[in-house]
């Protein structure tokens, strides 16, 4: 666990695939700490938090998730759990987390969209096995309290980020901007077009770069990589 700024910390969990990490972050507020993604919903996720978890004084009250890929939902409910703390997730993100990850069904529409635009079936048929994959280790929580962009957690405000997942929510504060996989460096993030997803997600992303230059944040914590001090809105740019 990595000590920031603002009494900030950081937990650094692994990723079989590329960048091999996940950060999760623990916001300290008045009456307990907000834990922001979760890692991967693996088969030792309770006892890896139960430990990252001995050294932090006082009770964690809130699991707030940016997007529901696997990385940053998939131990959700594990950590729910564990702490007994509420989850909070976008209203929109956790309709697509549960399109997605809760029907089996989900697989014969990529298969019909793959097919639709071109994959090879030896590539698709590889596609659709990694999804199963995913899905053992995406153990989000089914009943979390749902956010808009622009409300409020612990003090945090949501902030839509759109383009690498439709209804991904971004947090700031006092010039500190949880950027979850929105703004990333040096690499960026996936922008895909999915079945039953917004139709422009490239439109959306830039437009929401837009966003991150208008809130002139001082500095960036992002879902993978290191924190982003130069300062984000050139990153944005
Ligand atoms: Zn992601």
């Amino acid at each position: 666990m990595d000590e920031l700024e603002g009494g900030i910390r950081r937990v650094t969990l692994p990723l079989p695939n590329r960048p091999g990490h996940v950060h999760a972050y623990l916001l300290p507020g008045d009456d307990g700490w907000t834990i922001v993604d979760t890692g991967l919903g693996l088969p030792d996720a309770k006892e890896r938090w139960a430990s990252e978890l001995e050294d932090v004084p006082g009770p964690v009250r809130t699991i707030f998730v940016t997007h529901f890929h696997p990385d940053h939902v998939g131990a959700a409910s594990d950590l729910a759990e564990l702490t007994g703390a509420r989850v909070v997730q976008g209203r929109l993100d956790f309709e697509q987390c549960d399109l997605v990850w809760g029907h089996d069904e989900w697989a014969d529409v990529l298969v019909v969209w793959f097919r639709r635009h071109g994959v090879p079936d030896d590539v698709m048929l590889e596609l659709i096995e990694q999804g199963d994959v995913w899905r053992a280790v995406t153990r989000y929580h089914p009943e979390p309290e749902l956010l808009e962009p622009g409300d409020h957690v612990d003090g945090w405000q949501a902030v839509a980020a759109p383009g690498h997942a439709d209804g991904q929510l971004m947090l700031v504060r006092d010039g500190i901007l949880l950027a979850a996989d929105h703004v990333l460096d040096p690499i960026s993030p996936t922008v895909g077009l999915w079945p039953r997803s917004r139709p422009d997600p490239l439109g959306d992303y830039l437009s929401a770069l837009e966003a991150v230059i208008a809130l002139d944040a001082r500095i960036a914590l992002p879902g993978h990589g290191d924190p982003i001090a130069d300062p984000p809105p050139a990153r944005g740019r």
